[in-house]
């Protein structure tokens, strides 16, 4: 669990209801510096609804998140640390991949050095031209990815990060996720690709229908099911429950 020093986003009994639906129901979870956290679930089980509730684009009914130590509701300076890749992106489509990078060095107008590693390597440097409205999903993504990164936050919340990116892009995103876990960030990833989070991941969440059922290190969870791959792990659970 490592010191208290050391937590960085803390949910505590969260619930959230849309109309008769509880779309999280008493959740609580404690986040780390340098950890990988899967979440993972079945559709509906309430993936997305926890990390907007982290990103303050969800507001609990009852229930509370803290970021480095401090209640999250009524704040909003704090997602200046979060880098967020939504499952997908959405942007002005008539804008070109530079403008929009542009756009959100303006936005964020953040004082740390900015991250360009993903930029770089995913070659939007050489088609900064290119309007949005004309990109592949994958070159989508890779913009999403780069921006998620670009402003050195202290947590990355990835939504579904390699679908659709091609297996090249894809290992230089998880060599960076790794890069970055190393350093002491946290990241966050939901993903149905379990085989793509096999070496990154330090712990996975496990969700059904709002409640969340387990948190374990993945040490746990492979002595638990005897499995030693994530997938084979994790259906072994869904088997139990
Ligand atoms: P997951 O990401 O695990 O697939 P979600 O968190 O998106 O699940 O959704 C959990 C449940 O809450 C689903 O049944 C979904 O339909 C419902 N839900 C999510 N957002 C809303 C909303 N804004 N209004 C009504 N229902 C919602
Ligand atoms: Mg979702």
């Amino acid at each position: 669990m490592g010191g208290k020093n050391n937590n960085m986003i803390i949910a505590n009994n969260v619930s959230k209801q849309f109309g008769k639906l509880k779309a999280l129901d008493n959740v609580s979870a404690i986040c780390n510096k340098g950890e990988c956290i899967a979440l993972i679930g079945p559709n509906g089980s309430g993936k997305t609804t926890l990390i907007k509730s982290i990103l303050g684009m969800v507001v609990p009914d009852s229930g509370f998140i803290t970021f480095k130590g401090e209640n999250i509701s009524h704040n909003w300076l704090y997602r200046d640390d979060i880098g967020y890749m939504p499952q997908i992106g959405r942007y002005p489509e008539n804008m070109t991949i530079g403008q929009v990078l542009d756009m959100m060095k303006d936005i964020r107008s953040s004082k740390k050095e900015l991250d360009e590693e993903l930029v770089i390597q995913f070659g939007l440097k050489e088609i900064l031209n290119k309007r949005m409205c004309t990109l592949s999903g994958g070159t989508r993504q890779k913009v999403s990815a780069a921006l998620a990164f670009l402003f050195n936050p202290a947590v990355l919340i990835l939504d579904e990060p390699t679908a659709g990116l091609d297996p090249i892009a894809s290992e230089f995103l998880k060599a960076k996720i790794i890069k970055e876990k190393e350093i002491g960030k946290l990241v966050m990833i939901t993903s149905h690709v379990l085989s793509d989070l096999d070496d990154l991941i330090t712990q996975v969440i496990y969700m059904q229908e709002g409640k969340m059922i387990f948190l374990k290190t993945i040490e746990e969870l492979k002595m638990d099911t005897g499995e030693t791959k994530l997938a084979k792990a994790i259906a072994s659970v869904m088997l139990k429950n």
